[in-house]
């Protein structure tokens, strides 16, 4: 007998701070993809169908769907952002000139 099936699984892609729409609160936003897997025997073997996205609130937990576009804009953002904190910490600090 061949037991098949499907789940979900949900993984964070990305995370940004701004306030959320739901709570007004500022806290991490993170981006999460939500896949349907077909599993063979419980286990996981391949995606199937169109990816979705979401923005998941880590203060209140609010989810909203989102758009590719809006999510690929997210982690370019997300990105950005990440690089332009590593270029401030590795920065060396300026030696006034006398
Ligand atoms: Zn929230």
């Amino acid at each position: 007998m061949i037991i098949f099936g499907s789940r979900t699984t949900q993984r964070i892609i990305a995370a940004l701070f701004f306030v959320c729409t739901f709570c007004n609160a500022e806290a991490a936003q993170r981006l999460v993809r939500v896949r349907s897997m077909f599993t063979l025997f419980f286990i996981p073997v391949f995606p199937f169908g169109h990816g979705q996205y979401m923005i998941s609130c880590a203060y209140c937990g609010n989810q909203t769907a989102l758009s590719r576009a809006s999510a690929e804009e997210f982690q370019r953002d997300a990105v950005e952002l990440e690089a332009a904190r590593m270029n401030a910490e590795t920065a060396v600090p300026e030696i006034p000139s006398a």
